[in-house]
């Protein structure tokens, strides 16, 4: 059973019953789930939550109802692994990393999805839809393909080769933007006003969407043994993730599930896109769009929806965002997999990149315990790092040629 009561504007407070809206008619501020955590005190355990399934619906009682059953291909319980080559690396005590690569297609949007297309079945609808940077098309397109129902996915044209690939192998239609994020999320909208009847999981579906990212918080704090991490990483795009990612903390606490205060936030950007960094840094309220212009194509939203409330959170209590060019990127997904063995996305090298940034600058400390979320598959983005991640020699099949080589790399010692 859930404990979701309905949806809240998260602007004027104006309460909603929990169907297809997810704007407020009143100031069109955006809508969240609320849910009654007193109801759900002491009903909601440790206990209750570890018999659950393997998957986010572990903590179903704290997620949006999912009707009968939930549409679940097993998003979720993805490992924590603490890193301790690449700590040392970094010069700091306690780093996790929250492997999200482990989900059924390969990134964090399963969370998401899994969420929204359930809370889309209860309320009715046959169709999915999303505009996509990428991770989200290949997500909804998987999820439909696995209830069986038409998907509609709408990302930029010039997407990764890997990505349209990954999307499009499910069967649903895929339509191309000649324009970047920002033009296919406008489209969208106007495509929701067409099509009521269609579940577009990040425009009408939003509220129930945006949930699925508290379930990131929720096993970040079971996996440590119930207790919050000091400080957390957060890959910003729209600014869906790092917001509910916050939320879930506050619930956990407020039900009095874990041990430690509400984490410090961090964000990271790419500097080719990174209005919320940009704005945090000159202490606006206001996010200025930017033009997207990077490799880190998952996070390339120039005008992220949930960027005020992003600024927010990072400024709840001493927070700060990162800002990393491509080359950072490129550098620290090699980073990672050489000290961790996790091949991560780009959006993943701007996570590794970004919290060097901040230990450097100081905003992190490198005294306290830090998790970092590696929320997308390297095999995505392989586009990246073809030319550069390649053979070390290639050799006759000699045994010669074998041994100069091994010799040339200090496998084997020169000295004869
Ligand atoms: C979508 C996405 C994010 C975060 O997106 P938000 O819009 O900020 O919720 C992070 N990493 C990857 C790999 C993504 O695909
Ligand atoms: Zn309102």
């Amino acid at each position: 059973m859930s404990f979701a009561t309905g949806l809240l504007c998260r602007e004027c407070g104006t309460a909603y019953p929990a169907e297809a809206r997810y704007s407020c008619e009143y100031c069109f501020g955006p809508l969240e789930v609320s849910y009654d955590i007193e109801g759900a005190k002491g009903v909601v355990t440790r206990e209750s939550i570890a018999n659950g399934p393997n998957s986010i619906w572990r903590y179903g009682a704290l997620l949006p109802d999912p009707g009968v059953e939930p549409v679940d291909l097993g998003a979720g319980w993805t490992p924590l692994r603490r890193a301790s080559r690449l700590a040392d690396v970094l010069g700091v005590k306690e780093l996790w990393l929250k492997d999200d690569t482990r989900n059924p297609t390969g990134s964090f949007k399963d969370r998401v999805v899994s969420v929204a297309l359930s809370s889309a079945r209860r309320l009715g609808f046959s169709t999915a839809a999303c505009a996509s940077t990428g991770n989200l098309a290949t997500s909804v397109a998987a999820h439909a393909a696995f209830i069986g129902w038409p998907s509609v996915a709408i990302i930029p044209s010039d997407l990764e080769k890997s990505k349209v690939a990954m999307t499009a192998i499910f069967g649903g239609t895929v339509l191309g933007v000649e324009g970047n994020y920002d033009d296919v999320n406008r489209l969208c909208v106007e495509l929701v006003a067409e099509h009521p009847d269609w579940a577009f999981a990040n425009v009408n579906l939003r509220p129930y969407y945006a949930e699925g990212s508290k379930t990131l918080a929720f096993e970040i704090c079971e996996q440590l043994g119930w207790r919050t991490p000091d400080q957390v990483v957060v890959p910003v795009a729209s600014g869906s993730q790092l917001t509910k990612v916050a939320k879930g903390f506050r619930e956990f606490i407020e039900l009095g599930l874990v041990d430690g205060d509400a984490p410090v936030l961090f964000g990271a950007q790419a500097t080719g896109c990174s209005p919320i960094a940009t704005a945090f840094a000159e202490g606006a309220d206001v996010v200025t769009p930017q033009r997207p212009n990077t490799i880190a194509r998952s996070l390339a939203i120039g005008n992220p929806a949930d960027g005020p409330y992003v600024l927010d959170e990072l400024r709840a209590n001493g927070g700060d965002c990162g800002s990393v060019p491509d080359s950072e990127i490129l550098e620290c997904i090699g980073l990672l997999a050489r000290t961790e063995g996790v091949f991560a996305e780009t959006a993943g090298g701007v996570t590794i990149a970004s919290l060097r940034q901040m230990i450097n600058r100081g905003t992190i400390d490198p005294d306290k315990s830090i998790v970092a979320i590696i929320s997308g598959h390297g095999l995505k983005t392989l586009d990246a790092v073809v030319d550069t991640a390649t053979f070390s020699s290639t050799i006759s099949p000699s045994l010669a040629d074998a041994e100069e080589a091994l010799r040339f790399h200090q496998l084997v010692s020169s000295a004869s």
